[in-house]
């Protein structure tokens, strides 16, 4: 079979995306190669559909015990037979698996590192007796003592690449850091590997940063959008952690802590509900989120700033991992920084103090930046990106952003009249004129007392915030929340300069992406998905990714032939499930007397041309050939 042949079949994807092909065809040709590819763009492909193709086994390594049931529970969805040997089965049941292996039953083989020179028959002596076509390094970069992931165990791994010359090796990660690439590909040993470097741009994900002022009701407001959605809500400290949960609990959300201060027990209920889509919210610390690989999280969100880009990135690049669009929603204040800083300063080792002080700083800048964020982000990682992305919040607010010169000239001269010695509640009531008795009668004196009345206390208050967020104004201290002006505030009224800000606060949340489907009936397949789940204890995503269930809801696929044109549908899971998610369609279109758009391509072709994905596009194109 051919690599599309085999990626339509057992997958039911219409075409490669990104660097797969390209990958996939030099595996076949045995050139090791080292593939970076971000979270979501797929590398699982990289080395399944390979392995279907090459005679004998294809071995893949990886760190992350606790996902390899599910990784090889969706292979054996598809139809491909895998399995995995690791410390959590009982010794009957490995040897079980090995004699399989031996007898060639088994296409691809998971383990971790660990097992293959442990106990006394070493995995690596039962290879050598079979055909070893293929391996693929996993997480690759934890090779790397430089990465922050770095697990000795993987350094065996340049003495396999020797013990088996005749099989290609094929690495893969997620990691964008520079020096930890150059590292990894040195340990692991290959043969002259070909790098393969994809993009780290998300483009689903859209980015958001807020100050934290409100932050629980900005968050409730948020997930007030994403009633049916799931997703992650990150906090600093188990102790927030737990409150958060309460209070959304008590806001009406489904939501349930996570964090290494709980019973292991409990811990792992928690993410199993999470997983299986029984809860929608996790509320955790960030040791949450290593082990999972649930494809549809729709939100990422930090209730605190994190210590660097590098985990900002690797958090929220758990979001829209199925490519649907996904949310990272950022809340800091400046005493964030000062907290982390502390922790930093903690260590003894300079170095290290001064790197990650360094770390700390352009994160920081991220935060307070006033251009595109994910053109910060992706030059962060070495990447340009030629234009404004138009999916973040800054991108959003470009087009909104009005001339409040005069207002913030006021606003500004107030903070200096006051010498910069109070917060904006005491600057705010003497621009209006406040008679409280806070304002004393040395500020009724200034020239700038009463000069504001015309303005509501609110929209000094969002004019002071958007002046703090674009750097215009700083608050030093987080427990004296003083107001002075930076230096970049004194050039601009030096140079008498405009002042463009956004003034519309409900803009906050704009540009959430939504998708045209039929909702009622995606609930319906959802919680037939459920069910198949439950029957067969696997999680949700595993019988069809959330990608797939909101095709399905848009097109209404009711026979065999349009079923497998949805992206996702492969052979087997269509003679598994084919009937069941068909009859549902049936009935749904019958009780609601839906005539499908499908009748008048045209009209359809018009409504869902905005802002879809290009595997929807794709498929899109093979229903109108279809028809
Ligand atoms: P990664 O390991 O890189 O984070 P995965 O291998 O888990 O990504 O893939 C992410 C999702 O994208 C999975 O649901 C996978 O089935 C899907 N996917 C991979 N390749 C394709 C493709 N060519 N077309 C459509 N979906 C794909
Ligand atoms: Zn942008």
């Amino acid at each position: 079979m051919k690599p599309l042949e085999v990626l339509k079949n057992f997958y039911g994807y219409h075409s490669f995306r990104g660097n797969q092909e390209a990958i996939i065809s030099s595996v076949l040709d045995k050139k090791d190669c080292i593939a970076l590819m971000p979270t979501g763009a797929g590398k699982s492909v990289c080395y399944q559909v390979p392995a279907m193709i090459l005679p004998g086994l294809t071995l893949v390594l990886s760190p992350l015990i606790a996902l390899m049931k599910d990784q090889v529970d969706a292979m054996n969805q598809l139809g491909i037979p895998a399995a995995f040997l690791n410390s959590t089965q009982d010794i009957s049941e490995q040897r079980f698996i090995s004699e399989q292996v031996f007898n060639g039953q088994v296409k691809l083989l998971y383990v971790a590192p660990e097992k293959l020179y442990g106990g006394s028959y070493p995995l690596v002596d039962m290879l050598k007796k079979i055909e070893l076509s293929l391996v693929a390094v996993d997480e690759a970069h934890c090779v790397s003592q430089w990465g922050h992931d770095f697990r000795p165990e993987y350094l065996r791994l340049g003495q396999l690449r020797k013990s088996f010359p005749a099989a290609t090796f094929l690495a893969l990660t997620a990691t964008a850091d520079k020096d930890t690439r150059k590292d990894m590909a040195e340990r692991l040993c290959l043969k002259q590997p070909q790098w393969f470097i994809s993009s780290f741009d998300r483009p689903n994900i859209t980015y958001r940063v807020s100050l934290r002022s409100d932050a629980f009701s900005k968050l409730l407001d948020f997930l007030r959008i994403h009633p049916n959605d799931s997703g992650i809500v990150y906090c600093l400290s188990r102790k927030s952690v737990e409150e958060t949960a309460d209070k959304l609990n008590a806001n009406g959300f489904s939501a349930l802590p996570y964090h290494a201060g709980l019973e292991k027990e409990t811990r792992q209920v928690n993410q199993e509900k999470f997983i299986r889509d029984e809860v929608k919210i996790i509320v955790a610390t960030i040791a949450f989120g290593m082990g999972i690989d649930k494809s549809n999280v729709r939100f990422v969100v930090h209730t605190n700033m994190p210590q660097n880009i590098e985990s900002y990135y690797q958090e929220t690049g758990r979001a829209g991992r199925d490519g649907l669009p996904g949310e990272a929603l950022l809340f800091y204040s400046y005493g964030d920084s000062i907290t982390l800083g502390r922790m930093i300063a903690n260590s003894d080792n300079p170095d290290y103090v001064r790197n990650m002080k360094s770390k700390l700083d352009t994160m920081v800048r991220f935060c307070q930046t006033k251009r595109c964020r994910r053109k910060f982000l992706l030059q962060y990682f070495g990447e340009e990106y030629p234009e404004d992305c138009g999916n973040c919040d800054i991108c959003f607010q470009q087009g909104n952003k009005m001339d409040v010169t005069t207002y913030a000239q006021m606003l500004l001269s107030a903070v200096v009249r006051l010498e910069q010695k109070f917060g904006l509640g005491q600057v705010i009531m003497v621009l209006r004129g406040s008679q409280a008795a806070k304002v004393t009668e040395k500020q009724k004196r200034l020239s700038v007392y009463g000069i504001g009345k015309d303005k509501s206390p609110d929209f000094w208050k969002l004019l002071g915030h958007q002046l703090i967020k674009e750097g215009y104004l700083t608050q030093e201290d987080p427990l004296r929340p003083v107001l002075s002006l930076s230096p970049q505030a004194w050039d601009k009224l030096k140079k008498k300069e405009k002042f463009f800000l956004a003034m519309d606060e409900d803009d906050f949340f704009q540009g959430v992406q939504e998708t045209k489907k039929d909702e009622a009936l995606l609930v319906q397949l959802k919680s037939l998905r459920s069910n198949l789940a439950s029957e067969q204890n696997v999680p949700p995503y595993i019988i069809f990714s959330d990608a797939t269930l909101v095709e399905m809801a848009r097109y209404y696929p009711d026979s065999e032939n349009e079923l497998i044109r949805i992206s996702g549908v492969g052979q087997q899971k269509l003679e598994k499930y084919g009937d069941a998610f068909m009859g549902l369609i049936r009935k749904h279109l019958r009780e609601n007397e839906i005539v499908k758009e499908s009748k008048s391509p045209g009209s359809r072709l018009k409504k869902i041309n905005k802002g879809i994905s290009s595997s929807v596009n794709e498929t899109l194109g093979l229903f109108k050939e279809g028809l």
